[in-house]
């Protein structure tokens, strides 16, 4: 028998694929096996009245104690026809948004949100990973996995597979792999983070007190064979894409050996783990093929890492996938996907919408694709007919010459064809921006952003949205293989690198601080179009799809105060500099300026007093050691950030905690 295990922290509402295809695969050569997903379960028993309250009489604090007897609510909410009322929805949210944040303080190694999570920079550094690893230190994993092991011990089989699919679940993942290996289990590990990592997890004395196996690429074969095989030494024959490492010696097989397409087995979801999401109705992933058919963006890790084999891309017969989502609308009571390939191109699309039409299919999906002169209007129009109700793209930049040293295969001619097709047919496009690609001029990226502003701007269509992120020099990208081609020199130690690299560009030219230039281009961008393009809200928009036909409807969309412009981007980043001198060294800043946007005003302001302050008391107690965090912090602001609480639907704070 073997468990197969998704472990935190991705997000409360997604449900995982990689287990749920593994799961289809054994049931397929009949190998006994559970299913647990150990993401939505941490979120689940997070977000309880007991926990809260256990952090809260822990750490004697009075925000951690009122937010106890908020989780339970909010979690109705959102599970519940609450979640179709804007106000509450976003109320529900934001309760439990502030409780990941105010357990970062109680745990300073970590930064949680509802959306995202980091520990203490460990992304970046193997060493800083090992360390992290074998570290004392409280950290929420210890206290959950006990949790963990308490309540599913009795039925956790004794070989485990732990999938490790994004960075946000390497160092919980791999601590997981740690405690189940202390507690006699026999671990493996793969998944796409793995894979991307193998070079660590092949050397013994990185990671391999994790795991007993870890699997690289596709891990069908390898997770048979690890089930299957003899108890005490694995018997590798016949093993692909796998390490052992077995008291001294470290057994490896070649990897990149993939199934063909015709040989994917299909999901299998389990509805007692679905139903721990927070959401109200099933969205679930399907996948129909493997790769990317353009792979050169020069950014993208995905060619290297997808395991497709000696080809671009490997594609699942699209009848196939349509049988999948009958199936999956039968024994899962969904009717809405999301198309998880990393590009569905236009001419599959078409394929796809074709077969789902001459079946009678009647879903809603959304899907990831890239620009291309395919998506016509007539095309749109198909697509759009067989439930397409939003694309996901990576635009980019709008900037000709950008584009080209992206090798993205695309022009801003070809970029605004495409959107005046989908706004015709009526699909709903998210944008993602990139800043700081390099070489990108700060001209470049402004024009960018002030396309998409104009974009959103003339929609009619309440789930169209953008989001912009900066380039990250990933260590397995064609850019990060080859550095010096594109002029940049590491600074990192590439030995110790992980995920991705610091790099400088060695004509020193233009230095601009694109981390803040991203903070405040989504800033912008959600203060005046509202959380439909909030990082995370796929899922949630594809589920508001038949309530939003009346523009924004459904949807926080008022616009807040004018969020900062980029003309005094300067003087923000002399505001984030001044602030970072004190002593936390914590970034973050208090703008007193009625530029700048409400959200950002609040959540700063507050992350800033909850850094700050071991407790938290009455109002007045809480100003006074806002003062003392901020020195120039007048009662009238002080007023205004109470107001910002109040909007954010985090009113009783202060009527509940006064003396
Ligand atoms: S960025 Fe997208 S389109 Fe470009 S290679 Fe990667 S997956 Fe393909």
């Amino acid at each position: 028998m073997l468990a197969l295990i998704s472990p935190p922290v991705v997000d409360p509402r997604s449900t995982y694929l990689g287990s749920a295809i593994l799961s289809g695969h054994l049931s397929r050569f009949q190998v006994d096996h559970t299913t647990r997903d150990a993401n939505l379960d941490f979120f689940d028993w997070l977000f309880t009245q007991k926990t809260a309250e256990g952090y809260a009489n822990a750490s004697n604090d009075a925000l951690l104690r009122y937010l106890s007897l908020e989780l339970e609510p909010a979690k109705a909410i959102l599970k519940g026809n609450g979640f179709f009322d804007v106000q509450s929805r976003n109320k529900a949210r934001n309760v439990l948004d502030l409780y990941c944040r105010a357990l970062s303080v109680v745990f300073p190694d970590m930064d949680l949100r509802l959306h995202r999570f980091s520990y203490g920079g460990i992304e970046r550094s193997a060493k800083l990973l090992s360390d992290a690893l074998r570290s004392e230190k409280p950290n929420i994993f210890h206290d959950y996995y006990e949790y963990f092991l308490r309540t599913a011990q009795s039925d956790l089989e004794e070989r485990v597979a732990v999938s490790i699919t994004n960075s946000d679940q390497l160092f919980p993942g791999l601590m997981l792999g740690k405690y189940l290996k202390d507690r006699g289990h026999e671990v493996a590990v793969g998944g796409a983070c793995v894979t991307k990592l193998r070079e660590h997890f092949l050397s013994k004395n990185s990671f391999s007190d994790c795991f007993d196996v870890a699997v690289f690429f596709e891990g069908e074969e390898a997770i048979i064979k690890f089930a299957l095989s003899g108890t005490t030494a694995f018997e590798t024959t016949g093993w692909a894409n796998f390490v052992v490492h077995q008291g001294r010696d470290t057994i490896s097989s070649s990897y990149g050996k993939s199934l063909k397409p015709s040989s994917w087995a299909s999901p299998k979801f389990s509805n007692s783990e679905t139903k721990k999401a927070l959401r109200p109705k099933n969205v679930l992933p399907i996948l129909t093929s493997k790769g990317c058919s353009w792979g050169q963006c020069t950014f993208c890790t995905i060619p290297e890492s997808s395991g497709a084999g000696p080809e671009l891309v490997r594609n699942a017969v699209l009848q196939n996938s349509v049988s999948c989502i009958e199936r999956l609308q039968r024994d899962n009571d969904c009717s809405n996907f999301i198309v998880v390939d990393e590009n569905f191109p236009a001419s599959r699309q078409v394929q796809f919408s074709e077969y789902l039409s001459s079946k009678k299919v009647c879903v809603n999906w959304l899907a990831y694709a890239r620009f291309e002169r395919e998506f016509t209007n007539e095309n749109c129009l198909t697509i759009r007919k067989a439930g397409c109700r939003k694309l996901l793209i990576g635009l980019e930049t709008t900037s000709n010459r950008v584009l080209k040293l992206m090798k993205k295969g695309v022009t801003r001619k070809i970029i605004e064809a495409n959107l005046t097709a989908f706004r015709k047919s009526g699909i709903a496009v998210h944008l993602y921006g990139m800043v700081g690609f390099p070489g990108q001029k700060l001209s470049e990226a402004i024009e960018t952003l002030e396309f998409v502003i104009q974009w959103l701007r003339s929609s009619e269509n309440a789930l169209d949205s953008a989001s912009f992120s900066e380039f990250n020099l990933n260590t397995s990208s064609p850019i990060g293989r080859d550095p010096a081609s594109y002029n940049l020199i590491i600074s990192s130690d590439r030995n110790d690198d992980i995920i991705s690299s610091t790099y400088h560009e060695a004509d020193g030219s233009e230095v601009t601080d694109w981390v803040e230039f991203r903070k405040v281009a989504n800033e912008r961008i959600v203060s005046e179009f509202g959380e439909r393009s909030m990082v995370g809200w796929e899922e949630y928009s594809l589920l508001l799809a038949d309530r939003c036909d009346d523009k924004f409807r459904n949807f926080e969309a008022r616009p807040r105060l004018t969020v900062s412009t980029l003309e005094n981007h300067d003087i923000r980043r002399h505001e984030v500099r001044s602030f970072e001198t004190c002593k936390h060294h914590k970034q973050g800043y208090l703008l007193l300026n009625d530029e700048t946007s409400q959200s950002m005003f609040v959540s700063r302001a507050l992350q800033g007093m909850l850094d700050h302050t071991p407790t938290h008391g009455s109002a007045a107690s809480l100003f006074q050691r806002a003062q003392a965090a901020y020195p120039n912090l007048t009662e009238e602001a002080f007023a205004h950030i109470m107001n910002g609480l109040a909007r954010n639907g985090i009113v009783a704070i202060t009527h509940r905690t006064q003396n």
